[in-house]
């Protein structure tokens, strides 16, 4: 998952430094004599377990027994109360996620598991996602749980969020090399989430020279991105094909807001698209500048005005001021990090819907997003219509949106699903 974005919480590892001691353990969970076998977990026969229904998680809590000798970071058989096989995958007693499924059998790991895991990956991409900058890899979703790989033209960024990933990211690497043979692999293991996890957090090269910046085709314009660069997350690539879905609702002579707007994807595209006036904001000052420069390099600077700005308070004094839109776009970063928190997203997304909506001009469009994992669409779009009924304003439904599909959804892993977006236009 992107930076601002939700994450899917990383967590255990697949061991091949297991193998040694490990022989082929028959699914039937029947050893042959003397024959040592992948040591096992052993689910409580009291609970309900998701891994039974497709997901790959198994809490620590759902576990009644695990084997002596069972080390952090090595592959283990989860087996259910009666010894039936559930799946392998790797261990991590550190984390609440205690394991984290890979397979569907009792057996070892194959030797080429992790570059048949990476062409099935690689191969879908060039299907739904065939482009320059995209995300190869995305954890659970690749059933690589733990790990991610973004492609920015000849150069990948790898993230390894867990120890049983972290293990393995030698075959990863070479396994990525041989599939790709990208210029360079940059290790951006710099996720606090690796601490939990018992990691270092680091930024380091696996393969070739730092990059230094680099320019990429993002939908239909290109972009700047450093992929060293601590406080800079590279692009909100799930984002990507929104680009395109939104300025195909521009209008020449259209005037656009696009509020949380990081390096301007949406605003980009909108003037591309022939926007005459767009206004992005954003609060951080690296991502203003790298808008500022994203409006130079693609000749668009002379339509495209970046203000550094709490949207939040931006957006107020807008509408106070009686400035007005043809197209809002709002795509702000996750106001929830657990479910506790859904009631104050709920306010926030309320209120710059209103701003919105009040700046809205009568038949225009409104694109709005949120990459919020614990808001459903359902409630999302409650939130605006909410909105529009205090604003006094009629929406019609235009389009659903979602992460570019680059960035799967497995229904059976609810935690895959984050970014949600509505495009509506006010008819009343
Ligand atoms: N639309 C962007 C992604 C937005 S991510 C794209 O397509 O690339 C969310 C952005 O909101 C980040 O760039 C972050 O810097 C910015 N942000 C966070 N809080 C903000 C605030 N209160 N006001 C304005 N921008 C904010």
């Amino acid at each position: 998952m992107d930076p601002r974005r939700e994450e899917v919480v990383p967590h255990g590892p697949a061991d091949d430094a297991a193998a040694p001691s490990i022989s082929p353990a028959p699914q039937t969970g029947i050893v042959p004599a003397g024959t040592p076998r992948m040591r096992q977990v052993h689910l409580d026969k009291r609970q309900r377990h998701r891994v039974l229904a497709g997901h790959c998680w198994v809490y620590r809590s759902e576990l009644a027994k695990i084997d002596d000798g069972v080390a952090d970071g090595d592959v283990v058989g989860v087996v259910d109360a009666r010894g039936r096989a559930v799946g392998s995958g790797y261990y991590n007693a550190r984390s609440q996620i205690t394991v984290r499924l890979l397979t569907r059998t009792l057996d070892d790991l194959p030797a080429d598991f992790w570059r048949q895991r990476l062409a099935a990956a690689i191969a879908y991409r060039q299907r739904v996602a065939p482009w320059p900058a995209r995300r190869l890899v995305n954890s659970e979703a690749d059933q690589l749980p733990g790990l991610t790989v973004d492609q920015y033209g000849d150069h990948l960024v790898v993230q390894a969020n867990t120890l049983g990933i972290d293990r393995h990211l030698d075959a990863i690497t070479s396994a990525l090399i041989d599939e790709l043979h990208p210029v360079s692999i940059t290790a951006r293991n710099d996720a606090a989430v690796r601490e939990l996890e018992g990691l270092p957090r680091e930024v380091r090269m696996l393969h070739g020279e730092a990059p230094g910046p680099i320019t990429v085709a993002v939908g239909d314009v290109r972009l700047v991105c450093d992929l060293r660069d601590p406080h800079k997350t590279g692009l909100y690539l799930d984002q990507q094909a929104s680009y395109r879905a939104v300025a195909a609702w521009v209008r020449p002579g259209m005037r656009v807001l696009d509020a949380f707007c990081h390096l301007g994807g949406f605003a980009l595209h909108a003037a591309r698209a022939g926007a005459a006036a767009v206004v992005a904001i954003d609060s951080a000052a690296d991502s203003v500048a790298g808008a500022r420069a994203a409006a130079v390099l693609n000749g668009l600077d002379g339509r495209i005005e970046v203000r550094q700005a709490n949207a939040f308070d931006a957006l107020k004094a807008m509408a106070s001021a009686g400035e007005c839109f043809d197209l809002i776009v709002l795509d702000p970063p996750t106001f929830t990090r657990n479910r506790d928190a859904v009631a104050g997203a709920l306010r926030g997304y309320k209120e710059i819907h209103l701003r919105a909506l009040h700046m809205l001009a009568p038949g225009g469009v409104l694109a709005t997003f949120s990459c919020s994992h614990h808001v459903d669409a359902a409630t999302f779009l409650g939130s605006l219509v909410d909105a529009a009924a205090d604003a006094g304003a009629l929406l019609r439904r235009e389009q659903i949106l979602a992460g570019s599909p680059d960035h799967p959804v497995l229904p059976a892993i609810p935690e895959s699903e984050y970014l949600k977006g509505f495009v509506v236009t006010r008819i009343g």
